[in-house]
Protein backbone atom coordinates (compact mmCIF):
# COMPACT_ATOMS: atom_id res chain seq x y z
CA UNK A 1 0.00 0.00 0.00
CA UNK A 2 1.13 3.71 -0.30
CA UNK A 3 1.75 5.86 2.71
CA UNK A 4 0.61 9.74 2.20
CA UNK A 5 -0.57 11.84 4.53
CA UNK A 6 -3.62 14.41 4.73
CA UNK A 7 -4.95 16.81 7.16
CA UNK A 8 -2.41 15.58 10.07
CA UNK A 9 -3.16 11.77 9.38
CA UNK A 10 -1.06 8.90 7.90
CA UNK A 11 -3.01 7.01 5.78
CA UNK A 12 -2.76 3.92 3.57
CA UNK A 13 -3.68 3.38 -0.33
CA UNK A 14 -4.11 0.38 -2.63
CA UNK A 15 -1.70 1.29 -5.02
CA UNK A 16 -3.60 -0.88 -7.93
CA UNK A 17 -7.03 1.43 -6.96
CA UNK A 18 -5.05 4.77 -6.30
CA UNK A 19 -5.00 5.34 -10.16
CA UNK A 20 -9.02 5.22 -10.34
CA UNK A 21 -9.78 8.58 -11.17
CA UNK A 22 -13.26 8.01 -10.08
CA UNK A 23 -12.43 6.62 -6.43
CA UNK A 24 -11.73 7.87 -3.39
CA UNK A 25 -10.15 5.58 -0.64
CA UNK A 26 -8.39 5.18 2.87
CA UNK A 27 -6.83 2.99 5.18
CA UNK A 28 -6.36 4.75 8.68
CA UNK A 29 -3.54 3.74 11.33
CA UNK A 30 -3.31 4.78 14.94
CA UNK A 31 -3.57 6.89 16.61
CA UNK A 32 -6.75 7.55 15.36
CA UNK A 33 -9.63 5.49 16.60
CA UNK A 34 -12.68 5.41 14.44
CA UNK A 35 -14.72 3.69 17.04
CA UNK A 36 -17.27 5.71 19.15
CA UNK A 37 -17.85 2.63 21.21
CA UNK A 38 -14.24 1.61 21.52
CA UNK A 39 -11.01 2.59 23.48
CA UNK A 40 -10.05 5.35 25.95
CA UNK A 41 -10.25 8.15 23.64
CA UNK A 42 -13.42 7.06 22.48
CA UNK A 43 -15.31 11.04 22.62
CA UNK A 44 -12.03 11.52 19.68
CA UNK A 45 -13.56 9.02 17.14
CA UNK A 46 -16.19 10.91 15.61
CA UNK A 47 -13.74 13.89 15.04
CA UNK A 48 -11.47 11.46 13.04
CA UNK A 49 -14.34 10.63 11.13
CA UNK A 50 -14.64 14.20 10.05
CA UNK A 51 -10.94 14.39 9.33
CA UNK A 52 -11.35 11.74 7.44
CA UNK A 53 -13.96 12.53 5.23
CA UNK A 54 -12.20 16.11 4.88
CA UNK A 55 -9.12 14.95 4.18
CA UNK A 56 -10.85 12.67 1.08
CA UNK A 57 -12.92 15.49 0.13
CA UNK A 58 -16.12 13.84 1.50
CA UNK A 59 -19.14 15.42 3.38
CA UNK A 60 -19.11 13.54 6.92
CA UNK A 61 -23.16 13.96 6.74
CA UNK A 62 -23.21 10.91 3.79
CA UNK A 63 -20.60 8.90 5.68
CA UNK A 64 -22.12 5.16 6.07
CA UNK A 65 -21.57 2.57 8.10
CA UNK A 66 -23.07 -1.09 8.93
CA UNK A 67 -23.32 -2.53 12.76
CA UNK A 68 -21.08 -5.06 11.58
CA UNK A 69 -21.99 -8.37 13.20
CA UNK A 70 -19.36 -10.98 11.76
CA UNK A 71 -21.71 -12.22 9.44
CA UNK A 72 -21.65 -12.19 5.31
CA UNK A 73 -24.79 -10.31 4.60
CA UNK A 74 -24.25 -7.26 2.28
CA UNK A 75 -27.05 -4.23 1.23
CA UNK A 76 -26.81 -1.89 -1.60
CA UNK A 77 -27.12 1.75 0.45
CA UNK A 78 -31.00 2.60 0.25
CA UNK A 79 -32.16 6.65 -0.34
CA UNK A 80 -32.52 6.31 3.36
CA UNK A 81 -28.99 5.24 4.34
CA UNK A 82 -26.60 7.95 3.57
CA UNK A 83 -25.60 9.03 6.74
CA UNK A 84 -26.47 6.00 8.78
CA UNK A 85 -23.93 5.10 11.93
CA UNK A 86 -21.63 8.42 10.95
CA UNK A 87 -21.82 8.75 14.71
CA UNK A 88 -21.49 5.40 15.62
CA UNK A 89 -23.22 1.89 16.17
CA UNK A 90 -26.33 3.10 17.04
CA UNK A 91 -28.03 3.91 14.27
CA UNK A 92 -25.54 2.07 11.48
CA UNK A 93 -27.18 -0.35 8.91
CA UNK A 94 -28.35 -3.00 10.71
CA UNK A 95 -27.35 -6.89 10.38
CA UNK A 96 -24.70 -6.76 7.96
CA UNK A 97 -20.79 -6.31 7.28
CA UNK A 98 -20.69 -4.93 3.96
CA UNK A 99 -22.47 -2.27 1.88
CA UNK A 100 -22.15 -0.83 -1.74
CA UNK A 101 -23.77 1.94 -3.52
CA UNK A 102 -23.45 3.58 -6.62
CA UNK A 103 -24.05 7.17 -5.28
CA UNK A 104 -21.45 9.49 -5.40
CA UNK A 105 -19.86 11.05 -2.53
CA UNK A 106 -21.76 8.47 -0.20
CA UNK A 107 -18.75 7.36 1.73
CA UNK A 108 -18.63 4.00 2.86
CA UNK A 109 -16.55 2.64 6.47
CA UNK A 110 -15.52 -0.47 7.29
CA UNK A 111 -13.75 -0.90 10.74
CA UNK A 112 -11.11 -3.19 12.19
CA UNK A 113 -8.94 -4.41 14.33
CA UNK A 114 -7.64 -7.68 13.06
CA UNK A 115 -10.49 -8.54 10.51
CA UNK A 116 -9.41 -8.20 7.27
CA UNK A 117 -11.60 -5.51 5.45
CA UNK A 118 -12.48 -5.63 1.69
CA UNK A 119 -13.01 -2.96 -1.13
CA UNK A 120 -14.22 -3.55 -4.49
CA UNK A 121 -14.90 -0.65 -7.03
CA UNK A 122 -15.94 -0.92 -10.61
CA UNK A 123 -14.89 2.10 -13.12
CA UNK A 124 -17.37 0.96 -15.73
CA UNK A 125 -20.46 0.76 -13.58
CA UNK A 126 -19.08 3.29 -10.71
CA UNK A 127 -20.08 1.49 -7.71
CA UNK A 128 -18.03 0.96 -5.02
CA UNK A 129 -18.84 -1.72 -1.95
CA UNK A 130 -16.53 -2.68 1.10
CA UNK A 131 -17.23 -5.01 3.57
CA UNK A 132 -15.90 -5.73 7.05
CA UNK A 133 -14.52 -9.95 6.50
CA UNK A 134 -14.35 -11.60 10.06
CA UNK A 135 -13.26 -15.34 9.92
CA UNK A 136 -16.99 -15.79 10.31
CA UNK A 137 -18.07 -13.34 7.38
CA UNK A 138 -15.07 -15.08 5.33
CA UNK A 139 -15.50 -18.47 6.20
CA UNK A 140 -19.97 -17.57 5.14
CA UNK A 141 -18.76 -15.96 1.54
CA UNK A 142 -18.90 -12.66 2.44
CA UNK A 143 -16.33 -11.26 -0.67
CA UNK A 144 -18.39 -13.78 -2.90
CA UNK A 145 -22.11 -11.84 -1.66
CA UNK A 146 -19.83 -8.65 -2.13
CA UNK A 147 -19.37 -9.38 -5.90
CA UNK A 148 -23.09 -11.11 -6.20
CA UNK A 149 -24.51 -8.28 -5.02
CA UNK A 150 -22.49 -5.52 -7.05
CA UNK A 151 -24.00 -7.21 -10.07
CA UNK A 152 -27.28 -7.99 -8.95
CA UNK A 153 -27.79 -4.13 -8.03
CA UNK A 154 -25.69 -2.79 -10.41
CA UNK A 155 -25.20 -4.93 -13.09
CA UNK A 156 -21.68 -5.24 -12.53
CA UNK A 157 -19.60 -7.44 -14.37
CA UNK A 158 -17.15 -9.56 -11.91
CA UNK A 159 -14.64 -9.09 -14.65
CA UNK A 160 -14.54 -5.32 -14.42
CA UNK A 161 -14.01 -5.18 -10.91
CA UNK A 162 -11.00 -4.26 -8.56
CA UNK A 163 -10.26 -5.28 -5.47
CA UNK A 164 -8.28 -4.38 -2.43
CA UNK A 165 -7.67 -6.63 0.57
CA UNK A 166 -7.14 -4.66 3.96
CA UNK A 167 -5.08 -5.01 6.74
CA UNK A 168 -5.45 -7.54 9.14
CA UNK A 169 -4.24 -10.40 11.33
CA UNK A 170 -1.84 -12.40 8.85
CA UNK A 171 -1.09 -16.09 8.19
CA UNK A 172 2.38 -15.22 10.21
CA UNK A 173 0.12 -14.72 13.59
CA UNK A 174 -3.69 -15.62 13.23
CA UNK A 175 -3.34 -18.73 15.24
CA UNK A 176 -6.98 -20.33 15.60
CA UNK A 177 -8.10 -23.06 17.80
CA UNK A 178 -9.13 -26.38 16.60
CA UNK A 179 -12.79 -25.47 16.93
CA UNK A 180 -12.41 -22.81 14.30
CA UNK A 181 -10.11 -25.08 12.52
CA UNK A 182 -13.00 -27.46 11.98
CA UNK A 183 -15.48 -25.01 11.07
CA UNK A 184 -12.82 -23.98 8.22
CA UNK A 185 -12.23 -26.91 6.74
CA UNK A 186 -16.03 -27.90 5.89
CA UNK A 187 -15.82 -24.71 4.10
CA UNK A 188 -12.31 -24.77 2.62
CA UNK A 189 -11.91 -26.37 -0.31
CA UNK A 190 -7.72 -26.15 0.16
CA UNK A 191 -7.69 -26.56 3.75
CA UNK A 192 -3.52 -26.90 3.85
CA UNK A 193 -2.90 -24.36 2.14
CA UNK A 194 -5.27 -21.65 3.90
CA UNK A 195 -5.26 -23.00 7.31
CA UNK A 196 -1.15 -24.05 7.53
CA UNK A 197 -0.27 -25.71 10.72
CA UNK A 198 3.06 -25.38 12.11
CA UNK A 199 4.54 -27.08 15.20
CA UNK A 200 1.39 -28.04 16.01
CA UNK A 201 -0.56 -24.96 15.65
CA UNK A 202 -2.82 -23.82 13.22
CA UNK A 203 -3.39 -20.62 11.24
CA UNK A 204 -5.93 -19.33 9.21
CA UNK A 205 -4.66 -17.44 6.00
CA UNK A 206 -7.78 -15.07 5.40
CA UNK A 207 -6.20 -13.13 2.95
CA UNK A 208 -5.31 -15.82 0.81
CA UNK A 209 -9.25 -17.15 1.85
CA UNK A 210 -10.55 -14.25 0.53
CA UNK A 211 -8.62 -13.45 -2.64
CA UNK A 212 -10.02 -17.27 -3.80
CA UNK A 213 -13.93 -15.98 -3.26
CA UNK A 214 -13.14 -13.36 -5.38
CA UNK A 215 -11.47 -15.25 -8.14
CA UNK A 216 -13.68 -18.12 -7.92
CA UNK A 217 -16.37 -15.23 -8.59
CA UNK A 218 -14.41 -13.88 -11.66
CA UNK A 219 -12.31 -11.00 -10.49
CA UNK A 220 -9.62 -11.07 -12.77
CA UNK A 221 -6.54 -11.79 -10.67
CA UNK A 222 -4.24 -8.67 -12.27
CA UNK A 223 -7.57 -6.34 -10.81
CA UNK A 224 -6.99 -7.78 -6.99
CA UNK A 225 -4.39 -6.69 -4.61
CA UNK A 226 -3.93 -7.43 -1.07
CA UNK A 227 -2.09 -5.39 1.55
CA UNK A 228 -0.12 -8.04 3.07
CA UNK A 229 0.22 -5.78 6.30
CA UNK A 230 -0.45 -7.90 9.67
CA UNK A 231 -2.22 -5.41 12.41
CA UNK A 232 -0.55 -8.15 15.27
CA UNK A 233 2.45 -7.98 13.56
CA UNK A 234 2.82 -3.90 12.87
CA UNK A 235 2.29 -1.49 15.04
CA UNK A 236 0.32 1.08 12.97
CA UNK A 237 -2.97 -0.59 13.35
CA UNK A 238 -4.89 -1.19 16.22
CA UNK A 239 -5.01 -5.20 17.02
CA UNK A 240 -7.72 -6.77 19.55
CA UNK A 241 -5.55 -9.99 19.57
CA UNK A 242 -2.36 -7.57 20.84
CA UNK A 243 -3.66 -5.28 22.71
CA UNK A 244 -7.07 -6.30 23.75
CA UNK A 245 -10.42 -6.13 23.24
CA UNK A 246 -10.94 -2.37 24.77
CA UNK A 247 -8.71 -1.45 21.96
CA UNK A 248 -9.47 1.38 19.56
CA UNK A 249 -10.32 0.52 15.55
CA UNK A 250 -8.96 2.10 12.28
CA UNK A 251 -10.87 2.11 9.20
CA UNK A 252 -11.20 1.45 5.53
CA UNK A 253 -13.37 4.26 3.81
CA UNK A 254 -14.30 3.95 0.11
CA UNK A 255 -16.21 5.97 -1.90
CA UNK A 256 -17.35 7.22 -5.43
CA UNK A 257 -15.75 10.51 -5.90
CA UNK A 258 -18.10 13.66 -5.76
CA UNK A 259 -19.75 15.34 -7.96
CA UNK A 260 -17.63 18.52 -8.46
ZN1 LIG B 1 1.76 -11.20 11.84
Amino acid sequence: MKSISLEGMNLLRFELLSEQAGLVHAVTTRPHNLAPHRAADRELATENRRRLCAALGLEFDKLTAATQMHGAEVLPVAEGDAGRGREGRHNAVPFVDGLITDRRGVGLLSMSADCPTVLVYDPAHRAVGVAHASWRGTLGGIAANLVAQMQRSFGCRPSDLMAGIGPSAGPCCYEVKDDVRRVAATRLEHVHRLIPSRGGRFFLDLWATLESQLLEAGVPQANIEQARLCTMCDQRFFSHRRDGASTGRFGLLGALKPVQ
